[in-house]
């Protein structure tokens, strides 16, 4: 796979956005000419640079607005794009990219579209140019690929081809089957983006919510399949307007693209029946531990939040200030090291989780998908005797360990093999149930992405909250087993609670915990009998609740008086009570599903209130 990013897609100046893609390892940038016209550099120093970067130029773009104009306005487009042809000579290509016309004084009699096209193309061939020409969804005459195809083939020109984007195909709905009528040697280079369905204007949708390939919703797959499969042998390129990629960093933007880009042109090959380009993503069977870098001070305050819901404190490290707290098949790793990489979250970020192991089958098949992926391995020196566990790189620093499920068990016992002193673990809650995590709204994208590549997980379709001060969008990452589910939180709003507790409060990264249990009365009463200190919620939520779902007043007592949420939709029911947060940083959660497959989503926002009543009114 010949790979590209149009300029537009990362962030930063001209000569840093080449940089960044050059050093992601692409093949090729697409150079957008509003790039091109605020750079210092001259087109040939910008093509200089390229070069020297090992990048190709894959289109120049846009020219718009030239098929079926007045003949007056037609000559004087002609000599605009003859000027074009000198900018890509010193660029170093020989395709720029011609949008479907726009402009309200365009003809769409299609003799007259068929004659101009020709006409370019002429030109473009004495220039030994090519052009290649794109619908835009929202054009009023040519808005779909198989016309902006039909016109193409009828000109039978060899300077002019198509070019496909998936975003103008697949926002309209187009049947993805349409591209096998195309040939392969006209379709000269594909774009791809990804984009959350979303019921708006095709134009706005189209410039702010462009996404990577696996971070929206579009059926990419199988338009991948359709191209691979007539033969194409081009550049796929990533053409993403988004403004908050434009506002993020583009080295995590680049990066994510490729990721996105190899992914799907796998899923596409092996549709198909070619030979798997990435390794198997392999199914994560739990979380099997949750660390928490934690002062002696702060690891105190854990102690007793775990130990009211039931934890015990079943290990020492064999060499090392962490304690192992277990219940039922729940591990929770308290690390007070004073030196390490705990220690160093634990100064940056104070009491909060600084890894999650998960259990796989197969961890060498997993690191070496990460390789592939650009995703990091890490390596801490390790003692004489002690179990080395591979990791993995997450998002912003984070630590991800791949637990071997078949020897998790030794490694607990050789490990920690010291006694903890405290009570024995009860047996209220039996697995973590799932695992939250709180970002700005760009790297949201990233983890969905992270955790959807690398694993054989799925996202479910994303949610929108209204939070007190503004909207958090929310999505689920689940292995199809449900033995790992991440909630990813991303708000866009500078003053929502989600924003703000990443500001000031919590800190991006895991922001509850939630564990799973069998009879969410007996474990809420035993825990505020252990003296956990539970989020308060008000009286006229268990009114609506009453109401709206018809239940018996007895129950919704009982639940009131235990501060449990209650949610129901087809599937079932979900009961929910959550605990203050710990650190100020980290909260938890205690769940009993029957038979119901979300997470609470309608009970969101009553959290996020409850907890606006509760924060520190110094601040954090
Ligand atoms: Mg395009
Ligand atoms: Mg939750």
């Amino acid at each position: 796979m010949k790979t590209s990013i149009a300029t537009v897609s990362v962030s930063g100046n001209l000569a840093e956005k080449l940089t960044s893609i050059a050093e992601r390892g692409y093949d090729a940038a697409e150079i957008f000419e509003n790039d091109l016209l605020s750079a210092p550099q001259t087109a040939a120093e910008i093509g200089a640079m390229m070069r020297d970067l090992g990048l190709a130029c894959s289109i120049f773009q846009p020219f718009r607005d030239f098929e079926g104009l007045p003949p007056d306005l037609s000559g004087r487009a002609l000599e605009r794009m003859r000027r074009k042809f000198d900018v890509m000579e010193a660029l170093g290509t020989d395709l720029i990219l011609l949008c479907s016309n726009c402009s309200p004084h365009a003809s769409g009699e299609r003799e007259r579209i068929v004659e101009d096209l020709a006409r370019i193309a002429a030109l473009a061939g004495t220039h030994g140019k090519r052009i290649g020409y794109e619908a835009l969804a929202w054009a009023p005459k040519v808005y779909d690929h198989r016309e902006a195809w039909a016109l193409v083939r009828d000109v039978d020109h060899p300077a002019l081809g198509l070019v496909l984007d998936s975003f103008h195909s697949l926002s309209r709905g187009i049947p993805s089957s349409s591209i096998g009528d195309i040939r392969a040697d006209k379709l000269f280079l594909i774009q791809l983006a990804d984009a959350p369905k979303l019921d708006m204007d095709l134009l706005n949708w189209s410039r702010h919510f462009r996404c990577m390939p696996g971070q929206g919703d579009f059926p990419l797959a199988d338009y991948c399949a359709a191209i691979r499969k007539i033969g194409y042998q081009g550049f796929w390129s990533l053409e993403i307007f988004n403004d908050r990629f434009r506002a993020g960093s583009a080295g995590q933007v680049a990066r994510d693209g490729l990721r996105g880009l190899k992914v799907l042109h796998d899923q596409a090959g092996r549709r198909s029946g070619a030979p798997a380009e990435l390794p198997d993503p392999v199914e994560p069977g739990c979380v099997e531990f949750i660390e928490f870098a934690a002062s002696h001070d702060e690891a105190a305050e854990f102690g007793r939040f775990l130990t009211a819901l039931g934890f015990g404190p079943v290990g020492r490290h064999r060499s090392k200030d962490v304690v192992r707290w277990q219940q039922g098949n729940i591990n929770l790793v308290i690390n007070s090291e004073p030196e390490g990489l705990a220690h160093s979250f634990d100064m940056v970020h104070g009491g909060s989780v600084c890894a999650i192991g998960l259990a796989v089958d197969d961890q060498q098949a997993v690191l070496a998908r990460a390789g592939a992926l650009d995703i990091q391995r890490f390596d801490q020196p390790v003692s004489p005797g002690e179990w080395a566990i591979p990791a993995v790189r997450g998002i912003g620093g984070s630590l991800l360990y791949l637990v071997d499920a078949a020897t998790r068990e030794a490694m607990w016992r050789e490990e920690f093999p010291l006694a903890g002193a405290g009570p024995a673990p009860r047996a209220d809650l039996t697995v973590i149930d799932h695992v939250a995590q709180t970002m700005q709204y760009e790297e949201f994208l990233s983890w969905l992405l992270y955790y959807t590549a690398l694993f054989d997980m799925a996202k479910t379709p994303q949610l929108e909250i209204a939070d007190p001060m503004g909207i958090v969008y929310s999505q689920a990452v689940e292995s199809p087993g449900r033995g790992v589910r991440f909630t990813l939180n991303g708000s866009m709003a500078a003053n929502a609670l989600s924003s703000r507790f990443i500001h000031h409060y919590f800190g991006a990264g895991v922001q509850h915990i939630a564990f799973a249990c069998a009879n969410i009365f007996a474990a809420a009463t035993r825990a505020r009998e252990g003296g956990l200190p539970m989020l308060d919620i008000g009286p006229n939520y268990y009114a609506d609740i009453e109401a709206r779902f018809g239940l018996a007043a007895d129950l919704v007592a009982r639940m009131a008086a235990l501060n449990i949420l209650y949610d129901r939709d087809e599937g079932g029911e979900y009961f929910q009570f959550y605990s203050r947060a710990v650190a100020k940083r980290v909260f938890f959660e205690v769940v009993e599903r029957r038979s119901y497959d979300g997470y609470g989503a309608a009970n969101a926002s009553i959290r996020l209130n409850a907890q606006a009543q509760h924060r520190d009114p110094k601040g954090a």
